[in-house]
Order: C-alpha cells, then sequence, then structure tokens
C-alpha cells in the first residue's frame, strides 16, 4: 500500500504501490484511478483504504480529473458533491487535506513549501513537461504564498524503457534538453523525470527523486508494461503540527520494508 514515506517541518509525502487492495487483475490489486476501467466499488474501498491509513477522512484524499494539460487548481476544501476539477495540479494550503497525482508512469511531483504551508502535487507525463506545468505549479504555489519550495519526484518510467520516434523526441528534448534520452536497445527515447526535474532546477527547487522505474518494478503499476492497469498514487498532506525537520526530507520508508515492496528494478 505505501512503499515511500517522507517528512519536511509539517509535509507528509507517500507514494502507493500496488499491494493490499481489493483490485482483481488487469488493475490487482491497490489501483486507485477511477478512470481506467476497475470497479467503481473496488477502488472506493481502495480510497477508503488509504485515507485510513494516512489517518484522514476518505472525503480529504483529493484526487483531480486528469487530463495530461497544464491546468493547475487551488483546493482548500473536499470537492463534495461537486466534480473534481479537470487538472493535472493541483495547490493547497489547508491542514489535513491529501493532495494526489496518479499515475503509472507518468512523473508524480510533489511540491511544498514547509514554512510556508504551501503544498502541491502534480501529474507530468510527456505532455506535462512539454507544456511545463511545473511552472504552473510554481506559479499557483508562489500565488498561494509560497517562498522556498522544494520537491520529491516520484517512481516513472525510465529512460532506457521509454522508446519514442525521433521526432517525438527532439520535440520533447526542444522544450527540455535534459530529456534527451537513448533506450536500452539504442533507439530514441525521452527522460521525462530527467526534464521535469530540470524544470524544477530552473526555479530553484530542490528535488528530491524516489528511486524506481515502473515498467521495471513489479510492485508499480506500469502503462507501457501492461497497456490496460491501475494507477498508484503520489500524496501530500499539510500536518497542523511539524513531524520532522525543516531543512531536510526524512524518508521514514524507503521500500524496502515492511511489505517487501522495493521500488526498484526486478
Ligand atoms: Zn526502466
Amino acid at each position: 500500500m505505501i512503499a515511500w514515506r517522507a517528512v519536511r517541518g509539517p509535509v507528509d509525502v507517500v507514494i502507493t504501490d500496488r499491494w493490499g487492495g481489493v483490485s482483481a487483475a488487469p488493475y490487482a490489486e491497490f489501483n486507485l484511478g477511477d478512470h481506467v476501467g476497475d470497479a467503481p466499488e473496488a477502488v472506493g474501498a481502495n480510497r477508503g483504504a488509504l485515507a485510513a491509513a494516512v489517518d484522514v477522512p476518505p472525503d480529504r484524499l483529493v484526487f483531480a480529473d486528469q487530463v495530461h494539460g497544464r491546468r493547475v487548481v487551488a483546493v482548500e476544501e473536499p470537492w463534495g458533491t461537486q466534480r473534481p476539477a479537470s487538472a493535472d495540479g493541483l495547490v493547497s494550503t489547508s491542514p489535513d487535506l491529501v493532495l494526489g497525482a496518479l499515475v503509472a508512469d507518468c512523473v508524480p511531483v510533489l511540491l511544498a513549501d514547509p514554512q510556508g504551508g504551501v503544498i502541491a502535487a502534480v501529474h507530468a507525463g510527456r505532455p506535462g513537461m512539454i507544456a511545463r506545468i511545473v511552472d504552473a505549479a510554481v506559479d499557483a504555489m508562489s500565488a498561494a504564498g509560497a517562498v522556498e519550495i522544494s520537491a520529491v519526484v516520484g517512481p516513472s518510467v525510465c529512460a532506457r524503457c521509454y522508446e519514442v520516434p525521433a521526432t517525438m523526441r527532439d520535440d520533447a528534448a526542444a522544450v527540455s534538453p535534459d530529456s534527451w534520452a537513448v533506450s536500452a536497445t539504442g533507439t530514441p527515447a525521452i527522460d521525462v523525470a530527467a526534464g521535469v526535474s530540470a524544470q524544477l532546477a530552473e526555479h530553484g527547487i530542490p528535488v528530491l527523486r524516489v528511486p524506481g522505474c515502473t515498467r521495471e518494478s513489479p510492485h508499480l503499476y506500469s502503462y507501457r508494461r501492461d497497456g490496460r492497469t491501475g494507477r498508484f498514487a503520489g500524496l501530500i498532506r499539510l500536518h497542523r503540527m511539524p513531524r520532522g525537520d525543516f531543512r531536510s526530507w526524512q524518508v521514514l520508508s524507503d521500500g524496502a520494508a515492511p511489505s517487501g515492496a522495493g521500488l526498484g528494478r526486478k
């Protein structure tokens, strides 16, 4: 369920894996995506279990309706009876609201100003990197009062596993040169996480990368590997009280234990 967790001041970041839920194949087991064809009851049960694990009421676990765009919206309370916003980034200053980005190869980016009390969860795939959604997230966080932002970049498909046509690699590199890559077989590839991390660095934002490739790890969902499959999540939350040092991320769980869910290669 929870593969990786870190705290910094009052900010808590969690990366989930695919184990410990009730979804049946091909979504087994802990699918959190409600847009991939899985049974709604299973997704609801999994989300409920996750909310319980991070100790919030289920409605305070908030996901956007992700559309591979660059829109980032502020959210300060549960969606309630409203439909989730169509967006790929959520920003909040509200304690005890858990913001999530759903992924299965795309890059989950969790951003925080622990002193300023501003957090964001961003879904950044190749289109998001090319659209520079990171810039929109930083703008939205700044508008909410963020001054000193740091980032956690969760697991995604690695460059070795992300073969693309040469023109697609060129288009991505025109926006983020660091994304230019070569696949394991020597063909053109894109390193989306490197591109996103470089964009964050342009804002002076330090990045903590969570190791692991979705396509190579049996513990994570991968659209490239499996096609029809579930989604795991990168989650971020602002607590009312500090849980750790403000100056650096403290990794509390690195995926090696206790569920044996190492995120690395097979
Ligand atoms: Zn890989």
